[in-house]
């Protein structure tokens, strides 16, 4: 007899632990088990689905297009790939000079970053900075620009060049010389726990690149899409990047990733230097384009920031001694714990009927759809309270007082 737990422990590659559930249907913000149960998502696969699940404007692009044309190679041009860059270089603002390199996932996204930066500094600039805490993905080059030691280490030797520093202003100012090629940061840190950089940080980073002749790229993956409550990370900060890299959310759950270039770095890469069979084919970018015109009609980047607000306060609203703090913007917020009980809270959520995730062991991150309201926010005040108050009560019960 078989059961999903085991064929996903007998099939799948022993790359993460076990399935924490088998999900087969999704609408809006909810989701349903294979046993029926229904689940609050608060999560959206990771900041992906931006509409929710099965949104009428997804199955919608998806349905027409592939009845119309899905993929052609990159030795061709097609409409829905025209618009969507066109529609990315508006939206991101990269200006008449802006060019896009569509791949089909956020590493991908990066590793186009990476090869950038190279033909950038070629000899004369071999560093590329990134950050410590940082995560930018798990193919070779994406992975060496990953902080986390030991990820890394498995499958060293990386790819050289690329220096983690600590993500203060200080600490740039310190690193950088001329033979910086790129500077590569994420406006918030997903993967670390939700963690915002310092003040002025991006603005600092963009005076001191130019300085050095470096290109300043940053890492939108995550934080991209109206997901932050503006378009993206960096729109925050007024500063204009050289490069910023796009995945997640800009698809609603189809796989695509993107690099946006501006300026001169617009005209780095040349005929043969890159490229994607699948990247850019007219399914994925007409999904994409569908996306991102429904996040712009519906309001859904205002949403995210007014959704993000009173998240915030339902958040700070709950009298639990497991909260000890509230990080992050818009819809991607991080909710530091008081002990590293984060794995408990998501299964106590879970058991209550609310996904969440634990981005490491003390911290929760929530990124809900955008399209979220006032049903699903009082919804998950209720579920992540009683799941905060379950794992409380266990840790009183096993003597295990939380710090
Ligand atoms: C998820 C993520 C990536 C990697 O994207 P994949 O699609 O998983 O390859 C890179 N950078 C950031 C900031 C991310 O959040």
């Amino acid at each position: 007899m078989s059961n999903w737990q085991d064929d996903a422990a007998n099939h799948l590659v022993l790359n993460a632990g076990p399935r924490l559930a088998m999900l087969t249907r999704g609408e809006g913000s909810y989701l349903w088990d294979a046993d029926g149960n229904r689940l609050l998502d608060f999560l959206a696969g990771i900041a992906v689905t931006s509409l929710g699940h099965a949104h009428p404007v997804f199955v919608e692009a998806v349905s027409r297009q592939a009845a119309t044309l899905a993929h052609v190679s990159n030795y061709f041009a097609t409409p829905p790939q025209l618009a969507l860059a066109a529609r990315l270089k508006r939206l991101a603002g990269a200006g008449i000079d802006g060019r896009v390199f569509f791949s089909n996932s956020g590493a991908e996204a990066n590793e186009a970053a990476f090869k950038l930066a190279r033909l950038h500094g070629g000899a004369e600039k071999p560093r590329i900075i990134a950050l410590e805490n940082g995560f930018h993905g798990r193919t070779m080059g994406s992975l060496a620009m990953t902080a986390k030691a030991s990820m890394r280490a498995p499958f060293e030797p990386m790819p050289g060049g690329v220096e983690h520093i600590p993500a203060t202003i200080e600490a740039l100012e310190a690193a950088i010389d001329d033979r910086v090629a790129a500077v590569i940061v994420e406006p918030i840190q997903g993967e670390a726990g939700v963690v915002e950089l310092p003040e002025g940080y991006l603005a600092a980073a963009r005076s001191l690149t130019l300085k050095h002749g470096a290109l300043l790229i940053v890492d939108e993956i995550q934080t991209g899409a109206g997901r932050t409550g503006a378009w993206f990370g960096f729109s925050h900060e007024g500063i204009t990047p050289d490069a910023i890299t796009l995945a997640k959310g800009i698809g609603g759950g189809f796989p695509i990733g993107a690099l946006v270039t501006y300026g001169a770095a617009s005209d780095l890469f040349t005929p043969g230097s890159h490229g994607s069979t699948f990247g850019g084919n007219p399914l994925a970018t007409a999904v994409a384009d569908a996306v991102l015109a429904e996040i712009e009609n519906a309001g859904l980047v205002e949403n995210a920031a007014r959704r993000g607000e009173e998240l915030r306060e339902i958040i700070a609203g709950i009298d639990s001694p497991l909260i000890d703090g509230i990080r992050g913007r818009g819809l991607l917020v991080g909710v530091a714990l008081a002990a590293p009980v984060a794995g408990a809270v998501v299964a106590a959520a879970q058991e209550r009927g609310l996904i969440v995730n634990a981005a490491n062991p003390e911290t929760v991150r929530i990124a809900p759809a955008l399209t979220i309201g006032d049903a699903e926010l009082a919804e998950f005040r209720e579920l992540f309270t009683v799941a905060l108050a379950d794992v409380s009560a266990s840790l009183t019960t096993s003597g295990k007082a939380p710090a």
